[in-house]
């Protein structure tokens, strides 16, 4: 496996496979890599002739407040991780060579950016998408591999790539947990073994939304109210949001009529955590029809 480190020699790399008709595949990740990334680098290496994986901890997604300084850098278990995964490349840029001096063209997805994750982190959207395209710039993939995990980010990337004339494929793939049902994320390791405990709390809740759309609730308000009481019942954690929305436009919905987009965000201690599940309209016609 190569490790690169400069957007030129990278940009290179690519250039030289391009010509020899190859398909390159790509997974932009910000490291401390687990089994939801490994999923995703799985599936991309089916997909491709050549695979890149970049790591790289993008400060233009970070608010001043936010966890930059102590997101953890666990470099050399990623590489091994990239390594017994068959990665071709391991793409680890610098902040000074992704951001030198005079840098200021930002891409911006507003409509999306406006809801949800873009409240509570007004600048984050625009940080994902520059670093997207900018990767995408230098990586000049075939294909792009996100996770569900960040339904909104990859909802954002669809929306530039096609606005941009990216010609990059965009796939997206099923949320990867624990036995427990809690989502993969490089923040867990953040949680207390309480915390770590409690935190199982938001994909329950998200769970009883999804049983109580089956068993028939058509009001959106009502179906939140029951994701609310459940993260209630766990006196560690605090609610950010819960939403049911459009899968497509990420619009807030007020009745469900068709596939629904459960959405949440809750804080345990200093960790925010963020999930998701997508309810089909075929299980909500199925069950409602008993
Ligand atoms: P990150 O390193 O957090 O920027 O994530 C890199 C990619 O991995 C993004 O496309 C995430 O959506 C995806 N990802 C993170 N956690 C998971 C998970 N639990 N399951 C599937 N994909 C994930």
């Amino acid at each position: 496996m190569k490790i690169i480190r400069s957007p030129q020699s990278m940009a290179a790399w690519s250039e030289r496979l391009r010509r020899e008709g190859l398909t390159i595949g790509f997974v932009p990740t910000m490291g401390a890599l687990h089994d939801g990334h490994r999923a995703l680098i799985r599936a991309a290496r089916l997909q491709c002739d050549a695979l890149v994986v970049s790591i790289f901890v993008n400060p233009t997604q970070f608010g001043p407040t936010e966890d930059l300084a102590k997101y953890p850098r666990p470099i050399a278990a990623d590489r091994t991780l990239c390594r017994e995964e068959g990665v071709d490349v391991c793409f680890e840029p610098t902040a000074d060579t992704m951001y030198p001096e005079g840098f200021q063209t930002m891409v911006t997805v507003p409509e999306i950016a406006q809801r949800w994750e873009g409240v509570a982190r007004p600048h984050h959207f625009a940080g994902v998408a520059t670093v997207v395209t900018k990767l995408f710039g230098i990586v000049r993939p075939h294909l792009a591999l996100f996770g569900q995990k960040d339904y909104q980010q990859a909802m954002a990337v669809k929306r530039l790539v096609t606005d941009l004339n990216l010609g990059v494929t965009i796939d997206v793939r099923p949320t990867i947990r624990e036995q427990d049902g809690l989502a993969m994320s490089s923040r867990n390791r953040y949680l207390s073994p309480e915390n770590r405990q409690a935190a199982t709390i938001l994909y329950q809740a998200l769970q009883a939304g999804r049983r109580a759309i089956q068993a028939g609730r058509r009001h959106a308000s009502m179906v939140e109210r029951i994701m609310r009481q459940t993260v209630e019942q766990e006196p560690a954690a605090l609610i950010e949001y819960f939403a049911l929305c459009d899968p497509a436009s990420l619009a807030p919905l007020t009745h469900i009529t068709g596939r629904v987009l459960l959405l949440g965000a809750i804080k345990i201690g200093t960790v925010r955590l963020l999930d998701n599940v997508v309810v089909p309209a075929s299980h909500q016609v199925r069950r409602a029809a008993k």
